[in-house]
C-alpha cells in the first residue's frame, strides 16, 4: 500500500475515484487539494451517494458534502491514534506531516492487535511444577524445583554445575566476584550488547574496555581482542576477565577467542543470555568459558518471568557463587558473616516455570529458525536485507531475526516509525556500549583500523518480530510492511 496510489483531487472522475479506492485495499481514497494538502477521505459509500443524488452530468466530487475528516499527525503515539478512532467510531486514520500532506493511513485492526518483538510464551508443563511447589509448601528460594532445574539445565547445556539466580545480571555479577574482579581491575567486554553485560564490571568498581564485533558472526572480533590483549600486556595491565557475548541467538567464534585468551591466561565469562539453545561446533553456547551465564527474562527464548543461571565445570567457582547468592552465611548455628553477601537466588516457584520451559527449548529453537526462514524466503533475491550470518559450524537459535538494511534509501528510524503505526514492534540493534554516555572515555578496540563493525550494525540494523506466539498472518503482516517499503 503506497499512499500516492490512492490520492485523488476534485478533478478525478468518479470512476477514477473508485479505482483509487480499489487500489488502496482499504475501502477509501484520500482527497487532496492542488498543493497535495489533505481535505478528507472518500469511501465507496460517498461515491454511491453522489451517483444516487445527482443526475449523471453533475455527479462529480465537487458535490461531496463538506465534512470534517479526522486525521492524526506524524508525532502522535498509538494510544492517541486508537483513542481518535474509537471516539469517532472509524476504522482508518490518515496521518499527515507538518505540511498537512497525507503520508500514511493507520488501520484500527492493526493497532488493536499488535505484533510484539518477542513475547513470553507459556506452555502446558509449567503449571504442574508450580502447583507442586504450592502443594508441598516449597515457596522459598530453595526446594525441589530449584535443585531439579539446576540439574536439568546443566544436563541440557552439557556442563557440570549450574546455579539458578534471580537474573542474568546477578549471574554476571557473581561471575565477576568469583573471578576476584575488584577495584582498579580491567575487564574486557563485547561492545555490541545490552548494557547488562557490562554493568556488573562497574558494580565491582572495575574498568571495562570494549571490543568490537566481526562481520562473520556479529560477535567479538578475534583480531580486535588480540590487539587489545597485546596492548594491555605491554602496559603491564592484564585484564581480570573477558566477557564474550553471544548475541541474538548466535555463538561467538569461540575456538579463536578461547585460544587468544588462553595465550594470555585470561579467564572467559560467556554471556549466553541470548543464546540458550545455540551451539558452536556441536557444543552449547555458554559452556566454553570458565563461567557462563543465561537469562530467563520475559523476552528471552525461555523465561521464568525473571531469572538467570550461572554455569561452570569448576565446582569451587559455583560453590562460592552459591554461598554469596544467599547472603554469604558462614557455617555456624547462628548468623555469622565474614564476606559481603547478596540475595540473588531464584524462588522454587519460578524454578518450576523454568523446568516446564526447558522441556520445550528445542521446539522453540526450531520455531524461531522457521520464522527466520519465512522472512528470508520472502525477501530472497531482494535488495532489502543482509541477514545476520550463520557461518558453517554454528547453529543459531535465531532468537531474534536480525538484519542490516542494504538500501540507503531508508533508515532504521524511518522503519520504526512506519512499523509502529502498523502495530508491529521492530527494534534497533543494541547501541554499542563504547558509544554510551555511561561509558564515556572508556577504551575501545575496533575490528580493524578502518572499520568499527558494531557502529555499522547499529546504524543499519533492525530486529524483526520473532515471538513464538506469531501466527502465519502476523508474519505476513510484517512481510507486507517491508514489501511496501521495497516499492
Ligand atoms: C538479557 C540480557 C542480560 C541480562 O539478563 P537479565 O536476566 O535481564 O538480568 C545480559 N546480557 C545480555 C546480552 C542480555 O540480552
Amino acid at each position: 500500500m503506497r499512499i500516492n496510489d490512492f490520492l485523488i483531487t476534485y478533478d478525478n472522475s468518479l470512476l477514477e475515484v473508485l479505482e483509487a479506492i480499489d487500489r488502496s485495499g482499504m475501502g477509501l481514497a484520500i482527497l487532496v487539494d492542488a498543493e497535495g494538502k489533505f481535505i478528507r477521505t472518500v469511501t465507496d459509500g460517498d461515491v454511491r451517494r453522489l451517483m444516487i443524488n445527482y443526475p449523471e452530468k453533475e455527479n462529480n466530487l465537487q458535490k461531496l458534502q463538506e465534512i470534517k475528516s479526522i486525521y492524526a499527525t506524524e508525532n502522535e503515539n498509538n494510544l492517541s491514534l486508537i483513542t481518535k478512532m474509537k471516539e469517532n467510531d472509524i476504522q482508518h486514520l490518515p496521518i499527515l506531516n507538518s505540511e498537512l500532506r497525507p503520508v500514511d493511513v493507520v488501520l484500527r485492526k492493526n493497532i488493536e492487535s499488535p505484533i510484539f518483538l518477542s513475547s513470553p510464551h507459556i506452555g502446558d508443563n509449567e503449571i504442574q511444577f508450580v502447583n507442586e511447589a504450592f502443594d508441598t509448601n516449597w515457596i522459598a528460594p530453595l526446594g525441589p524445583n530449584v535443585e531439579m532445574f539446576e540439574k536439568e539445565f546443566a544436563e541440557k547445556v552439557g556442563c557440570k554445575y549450574a546455579l539458578s539466580l534471580s537474573s542474568g545480571t546477578a549471574a554476571l555479577h557473581l561471575a565477576m566476584i568469583a573471578l576476584n574482579v575488584g577495584r582498579d581491575d580491567i575487564v574486557f567486554c563485547s561492545s555490541l550488547t545490552f548494557v547488562a553485560s557490562a554493568n556488573p564490571i562497574l558494580y565491582q568498581g572495575a574498568t571495562p574496555v570494549f571490543i568490537d564485533s566481526e562481520p562473520e558472526t556479529w560477535n567479538m572480533s578475534p583480531p580486535a581482542l588480540a590487539r587489545a590483549l597485546e596492548k594491555y600486556e605491554k602496559l603491564g595491565k592484564k585484564p581480570k576477565a573477558v566477557v564474550i557475548v553471544n548475541l541474538y541467538g548466535q555463538s561467538a567464534n569461540m575456538n579463536e577467542l578461547m585460544a587468544i585468551c588462553d595465550t594470555y591466561g585470561v579467564p572467559v565469562i560467556e554471556d549466553a543470555a541470548e543464546s540458550l539453545g545455540a551451539t558452536y561446533k556441536g557444543q552449547s553456547s555458554g559452556t566454553f568459558g570458565c563461567l557462563g551465564i543465561y537469562s530467563f527474562n520475559g523476552n528471552k527464548i525461555i523465561t521464568t518471568s525473571g531469572g538467570g543461571m550461572l554455569v561452570s565445570d569448576d565446582k569451587k567457582l559455583i560453590d562460592h557463587a552459591r554461598f554469596l547468592s544467599t547472603q554469604a552465611k558462614d557455617p555456624a548455628n547462628y548468623y555469622l558473616h565474614t564476606q559481603i553477601g547478596y540475595n540473588y537466588r531464584m524462588s522454587n516457584i519460578l524454578a518450576g516455570v523454568g523446568r516446564g520451559q526447558l522441556m520445550v527449548l528445542d521446539e522453540r529453537v526450531k520455531t524461531r529458525r522457521k520464522i527466520f526462514q519465512m522472512y528470508q524466503e520472502a525477501f530472497n533475491g531482494s535488495d532489502l536485507f543482509e541477514w545476520m550470518p550463520e557461518p558453517e559450524g554454528y547453529y543459531s537459535t535465531r532468537w531474534l531475526t536480525c538484519a542490516l538494511l542494504k538500501t540507503k534509501n531508508i533508515s532504521p528510524d524511518q522503519i520504526l516509525n512506519l512499523s509502529t503505526r502498523r502495530g508491529i514492534e521492530i527494534r534497533r540493534i543494541w547501541k554499542p556500549l563504547h558509544t554510551q554516555p555511561l561509558f564515556q572515555g572508556v577504551n575501545y578496540f575496533s575490528h580493524d583500523e578502518t572499520l568499527s563493525f558494531s557502529d555499522h550494525v547499529f546504524e543499519r540494523g533492525i530486529c524483526l518480530p520473532s515471538g513464538l506466539n506469531m501466527t502465519i498472518t502476523d508474519i505476513k503482516r510484517v512481510i507486507e510492511l517491508f514489501s511496501g517499503i521495497l516499492h
